[in-house]
């Protein structure tokens, strides 16, 4: 990291030449070239020797308001250039950010839309080169792998640009790209030509509408995906946007709670099906009652050890999951009513748990009490926007500033808070829905106006409840939110839509890299255990705990289904769901592998909770066995996970020569470590166990001379300084 400021040296130079002149912008980091006529340009990033883009000059957008000459004009900023065309259009290219940062900007009345940077960025297979997207988790994107597409990832769209950055790297040198405004669409592009003495191109270009009328290109110098994460990181702390969990826990205690916490939620409480137009119930089911809800709570703190949860609950409103939004109160009587939700909430909360009520403002649908079209989004023909098909049946999409205003009506938000006070509050589609546009002449909102009303919805809710989250995530909403469900994963993979394959890349924790000690984050829609190995591996490389959306209905524990599965395919992608001669041998399925995942990553997470991913690491060439280390120095923790689908080999400290199953690990912090592996510290495992080890009182792993250890599945026996311990269940060593 640099910890001094690069004092800024401007040096203006006119090249000498009959008609095109070059001027220079310069600082000790970056030099900018301009042409005079044309205003075509190249940014060399100085600490790296590179040049963007490789050969030529990159124009300075193309749109038909760009076209003709330019001709110089003056700047009150002596750090910037300003040309202008015929049309009174000007470009502004400018040294900003102490000299760190290139922005390039456009001023004047321009019709229509820019595109820009498409040959700047342009980066091959033989540069090396690659770009990373902050799309969910992330992805890193190759330009040799001999795919093509072309995608546009839209500004805090869904399964967009979930940060307002792009990061490319060639020849080993990195640089960001970032913006401010909702308007900007980022667009990938791989192309594959025969006749080049490249074999594929991948280029990065954004299209600026409306309000956008800037962009940065900030030069890292030499490095890597660990450069633009902290590269960005400075800028979002910049931006505010870096709000930590320290500064959250500040700002409400009971977030403390959520760090290490589970996400269980119950999510149809009462569930209603009407048909499309919202006129006639076509099933209606108690899948649990506020009292069963408590009851399952309390067992999973009292019988399964979990300690700490966020326990969330839908389908608690007077029709069931998603009907008749926003009319949410009573809670609806076939599951106990106010009474019996209000003793819910207490019992749950009661075990440290923070319960949360699960919302929606954002879907209308006919039969509410409140239904009224003046609240709902219009196109610009004035017909009335309607969103997915849900329970409730056809949603119509209320426009945010309404959102605002039926959340404040005294029967929403201030009632619930006042009936359950609940320490958290969860309001659905609010980070997931990509900025809306709406055309009413009552509410006329564009996307950036979409962003400002949701930020003020969050922090109305967060301040009423205390701890607030909402679906999926984006960056704009970190201060303003505590938690985000659907960031991590989807439906037990990386992304809902989106197939990293169609682009040739590897979803790497980008989000941790940059924001790990920012929010907690889950993963969102349900998923099958008994396939998940990949999905569980690749929450340990995150380190975030796990969310467990399947329950089964009503007291599922209290059932007869719970034998272990008998076959083990190879490779085993049930392994997390074992748990012969564990700890929860003989439990409800469910319980296995919410005992089994939660002693894992409940404590992963409070390791690093307050860390970034600090350094991510390939440790193979096809980049399966993953490196990941959060923190820093004697405080780090350093997590190997396996991704292949054969056996992987690594060193570790405490284990020393560990071998690895398809997605094992070995983890190795301060206070914590745990591993799924075939061989640890000299003792064999055949095709697997899990353990984890916490040191108590506050010590370090090393000194600590009392250790508690967890038992999985797999042989019970377990090497630890010496001595060889047999640990069913869970027991506290005493070390010699
Ligand atoms: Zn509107």
């Amino acid at each position: 990291m640099r910890t001094f400021i690069h004092v800024c040296l401007l040096v203006l130079l006119i090249s000498a030449g009959s008609k095109a002149k070059t001027i220079k912008l310069e600082s000790d980091l970056l030099t900018v070239e301009i042409d005079e006529g044309t205003g075509r340009w190249v940014l060399l990033d100085k600490h790296s020797g590179t040049r963007w883009p490789s050969e030529g000059m990159a124009k300075p957008g193309s749109a038909t308001w760009l076209e003709g000459d330019f001709v110089r004009i003056k700047t009150t900023n002596k750090k910037s250039v300003r040309l202008q065309n015929k049309n009174g259009i000007a470009v502004l290219f400018a040294l900003v950010d102490e000299g760190k940062t290139f922005e390039l900007s456009y001023e004047g009345k321009a019709e229509g839309s820019v595109r820009v940077l498409g040959d700047a960025l342009a980066i091959t297979d033989i540069e090396d080169g690659y770009a990373i997207v902050p799309c969910r988790e992330g992805l890193l994107i190759p330009a040799n792998s001999g795919k093509t597409f072309q995608r546009v990832f839209g500004t805090s769209d869904y399964e967009g640009c979930h940060m307002n950055m792009l990061g490319l790297i060639k020849a080993g040198s990195a640089l960001i790209v970032t913006w401010d405004d909702a308007y900007v669409f980022a667009e990938l592009k791989s192309t594959t030509p025969a006749d080049k003495s490249y074999r594929q191109k991948l280029t990065a270009s954004l299209e600026l509408r409306r309000s956008a009328k800037s962009v940065r290109l900030t030069p890292l110098g030499k490095g890597d995906w660990n450069t633009i994460a902290a590269g960005y990181r400075r800028c979002a702390e910049k931006k505010g946007l870096a709000i930590t969990l320290r500064e959250k826990i500040r700002r409400n205690p009971h977030v403390e709670l959520m760090v290490g916490a589970v996400d269980a939620k119950l999510w149809t409480c009462l569930a209603r099906r009407m048909n499309e137009q919202s006129t006639k119930e076509e099933s209606v089911k108690v899948h649990w009652t506020f009292d069963e809800a408590a009851q399952i709570a309390e067992h999973l703190r009292k019988d399964v050890g979990i300690e700490r949860c966020l326990f969330m609950m839908g389908g608690w409103t007077e029709g069931g999951y998603d009907c008749r939004h926003p009319d949410n109160l009573p809670a609806n009587p076939e599951c106990g009513g106010n009474d019996a939700l209000a003793a819910a909430v207490k019992r749950i909360q009661a075990l440290d748990y923070v319960a949360c009520l699960h919302d929606n403002v954002q879907d209308m649908y006919r039969d509410a009490k409140s239904w009224n079209p003046g609240y709902i989004e219009k196109r610009s023909d004035g017909s009335l926007i309607t969103g997915g098909r849900w329970l409730g049946g056809r949603a119509y999409m209320v426009c945010a500033p309404k959102q605002l205003e039926l959340a404040q009506r005294p029967q929403n938000l201030p009632a619930i808070k006042k009936l359950f006070a609940p320490w958290s509050y969860f309001i659905d589609t609010t980070y997931a829905v990509g900025p809306r546009e709406c055309h009413d002449p009552n509410h006329p909102i564009g996307r950036n106006d979409d962003i400002a009303w949701k930020i003020r919805l969050s922090d109305y809710s967060r301040e009423m409840f205390g701890i607030f989250g909402s679906e999926c995530g984006r960056e704009w909403a970190l201060p303003h939110s505590d938690f985000f469900e659907g960031l991590v994963a989807v439906s037990g993979r990386y992304f809902h839509n989106l197939k990293p394959d169609d682009f040739g890349a590897t979803v790497i924790p980008f989000f941790e890299m940059v924001y790990h000690d920012c929010q907690i984050c889950y993963g969102k829609y349900g998923y099958a255990a008994e396939r998940g190995a990949e999905f569980v591996a690749h929450h340990v490389l995150c380190a975030r705990p796990l969310y467990y959306h399947s329950f089964p209905d009503h007291l599922y524990w209290k059932s007869t289904k719970n034998r272990e599965r008998e076959q083990t395919p190879i490779p085993d992608m049930a392994c997390y769901t074992r748990s012969y001669n564990g700890w929860a041998e003989g439990m409800h399925p469910l319980d296995m592998f919410l005992k089994n995942t939660y002693e894992v990553l409940g404590p992963l997470h409070s390791a690093t909770a307050h860390n970034t991913l600090s350094k991510l690491e390939f440790l193979t060439k096809d980049l399966t066995l993953r490196q990941a280390t959060y923190g820093r120095g004697e405080d780090a923790t350093r997590i190997i996970v396996n991704f292949g689908t054969k056996e992987a080999q690594v060193e570790s400290t405490l284990g020393g020569k560990v071998t690895l199953p398809p997605w094992g690990f070995v983890i190795e912090g301060p206070r914590f470590a745990a591993f799924h592996a075939r061989r640890w510290n000299g003792q064999e495992y055949g095709k697997g166990a899990l353990f984890t080890l916490r040191a108590m009182g506050n010590k370090n792993m090393k000194e600590a001379d009392r250790i508690r250890i967890f038992h999985a599945f797999g042989t019970e026996t377990i090497k630890w300084k010496g001595g060889l311990y047999k640990v069913q269940r869970e027991m506290v060593i005493s070390v010699p």
